[in-house]
């Protein structure tokens, strides 16, 4: 485990404004920066960095917190790499608290087994036989520079039955992992085990830390299958990753524009003619998570697939995901028959570049498709229908109704129309892959009072200490805010002040880091803090006291029915309750009073 302390150290000498700032264009707005938030599609800035507290907070999805659920959320990586990531800059080595055997992540002997495959293909490379002079040849031919073979740790997977299996079984790797890893396979007769890749290129897909996850394997002939690649494994999964964009996304950043294609060499040959904005999917069609996470730096995305039947249907499904996400997707249509790679040897980079300048938007380019050939009008009919059901899926009812409306300028269709086909098209959606993010959902009176009351709490620590005082945890409505409350009352108790940027940056449980940074930066209500809190406070005691009644009351009525002319024990009891929570209201009420009277 990390210690506290150090962890602390980490987050107090880290600027949050740069960390995000290194990924978000930020813009100044008042004593907060702001910016387009990364988590969900929106079209105005709701995502906040506050840099007194170092914290952040979407006020459209409702996500927020310190540096450290940053990193977590945007890189998706754990805890611990997170605050690694960050140690690194300040000079600290956090790897010397996680060596103790209970504290190793369960992931690292997977990501071990995945380093140490990288660097035995990368050896077997450089190896003096003429397997390997075959593998060179290959990529002398598809024209890979030797900086690009090494930038993308590309190797090559000898011949051999069981080379890796053997170096790595020496070098203490467990069997276990290997297998699991897709690294070996069990060989025929189930007796023993053997390598996996066998007399192939060797391409490492890495996630987004830059850590190898996976591979894909080319046979350097026309054998099949052409392509092999790694089993999903404990730290891989295809459709979470995108080959390249570790590399790709600063200047997929940069640019605010992304270049999709099909396959590792056609990636490779972009990026290696200086067009280094490119991702490629890993053997499937692009999903839901893979545009989602295009979305986060990109505006705009072009696809580029081969110009075959199954490059253009693919090329369909990928530009419906990606208009799902909300970016502006074109589709780059090759000559029949070429593939970017085969396109770019012919003609060269710039023909590329010239082909995506004429590219034309997805709604266009299906417009196009659907007015060539016979049958027009069934055509026409199928891509509405298509195009309709994609704009089904939409959660977002704005967003949904302005793809409405670009498909009505297309395909000159009244809007009206098009919304009945809508209709018809949403009881049929299918089910989305993972519930839609609720956004906060605007609370009531009694929420947004407790929000004020724990917003001027945190402007001190006298104010934080007449809220732990008064109030318990079950005076809230709300776990969230049972937690928040929880939260508050061990950082007075440990005799921090609220007031100093740590508290709100020091939350990093993610079912509290939401509503916290929300909280933190929220506006003062207006008035003497300390007598606003007051009567607040006393607004939530009576509230919950209330609520408590009421509940009793419900209470004393179902067992009034159900033994009408008896009093029950359980009656008893709860009419005692019942008079004593009036009591205290009847106090609380005369506190009130008296405050009020000025004495
Ligand atoms: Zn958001």
């Amino acid at each position: 485990m990390i210690p506290q302390n150090v962890i602390d150290e980490i987050r107090d000498r880290t600027d949050i404004v740069d960390v995000i700032g290194g990924f978000l264009d930020l813009k100044r707005a008042g004593r907060n920066l702001k910016t387009l938030c990364p988590f969900h599609g929106e079209k105005t800035p709701s995502f906040m960095v506050n840099p007194e507290r170092q914290i952040y907070h979407c006020f459209g999805c409702g996500k927020g917190g310190n540096v450290f659920s940053f990193l977590m959320e945007y890189e998706g990586v754990g805890f611990v790499e997170a605050v690694r990531k960050l140690a690194g800059p300040l000079g600290i080595d956090v790897d010397q608290y996680l060596t103790g055997t209970e504290d190793k992540s369960r992931l690292d002997p997977y990501y071990r087994a995945m380093e140490f495959a990288t660097r035995y293909f990368k050896e077997a490379l450089t190896a003096d036989d003429p397997a390997t002079k075959t593998a060179n040849e290959y990529l002398d031919r598809r024209g890979f520079p030797r900086d690009i073979i090494e930038q993308f740790s590309i190797g090559f997977a000898p011949p051999s039955w069981e080379g890796l299996y053997r170096e790595a079984t020496e070098k203490g790797l467990s069997r276990e992992i290997l297998l699991e890893s897709g690294l070996i396979m069990r060989s025929r007769g189930g007796s023993g085990y053997r390598d996996y890749f066998r007399n192939r290129v060797i391409f490492p897909i890495s996630n987004l830390a830059g850590r190898v996850v996976g591979f894909a394997g080319r046979v350097l002939d026309d054998s099949e299958p052409k392509y092999l690649n790694s089993m999903e494994n404990p730290v891989y999964s295809k459709g979470k990753i995108l080959y390249g964009l570790d590399q790709a996304r600063d200047s997929i950043r940069t640019s605010k524009t992304a270049i999709i294609v099909e396959g590792y060499i056609d990636h490779l040959m972009l990026f290696s003619r200086g067009i280094t904005n490119v991702a490629a999917v890993c053997g499937t069609a692009l999903t839901e998570d893979q545009a989602r996470l295009l979305a986060r730096y990109a505006k705009r995305v072009y696809i580029i697939n081969d110009g075959d039947r199954a490059g253009i249907r693919a090329a369909v499904r990928a530009a419906d995901q990606l208009v799902l996400q909300a970016l502006e997707t074109y589709v780059v249509v090759l000559p029949e028959n070429e593939d970017p790679d085969s396109y770019i040897r012919k003609e060269g980079v710039d023909a590329l570049g010239e082909l995506m300048r004429s590219a034309p938007d997805y709604f266009t380019y299906l417009r196009e498709e659907a007015g060539k050939g016979r049958s027009t009008a069934s055509r026409r009919r199928q891509v509405v229908e298509h195009l309709l059901a994609t704009i089904s899926r939409v959660d977002d009812a704005v967003r949904r109704e302005i793809l409405l409306q670009e498909l009505s300028g297309h395909f000159e269709l009244p809007v009206e129309t098009l919304r009945t086909g809508l209709t018809q098209a949403r009881p049929t959606r299918r089910a989305p892959e993972e519930p839609p993010r609720a956004a906060r959902q605007p609370g009531g009176k009694r929420e947004r009072i407790q929000k004020e009351m724990f917003r001027l709490g945190l402007a001190g620590r006298d104010l934080a200490g007449l809220i732990v005082d008064n109030i318990i945890e079950e005076d809230l409505e709300g776990e969230e805010f049972r937690l928040f409350h929880r939260a508050l009352r061990e950082a007075h108790e440990a005799g921090e002040d609220p007031a100093g940027a740590k508290f709100a940056a020091s939350i990093s449980d993610p079912a509290l880091a939401g509503l916290a940074s929300e909280i933190a930066l929220m506006d003062q209500p207006p008035g003497p803090p300390g007598e606003v809190l007051r009567d607040m406070l006393l607004w939530v005691k009576k509230a919950s006291l209330k609520g408590e009644m009421q509940a009793m009351k419900e209470r004393i009525g179902q067992l009034r029915e159900q033994s009408p002319g008896e009093t029950t024990a359980e009656e008893i009891g709860i009419a005692e309750a019942y008079r004593q929570c009036a009591r205290e209201l009847g106090k609380l009420e005369i506190r009130e009073d008296s405050r009020l009277d000025g004495s």
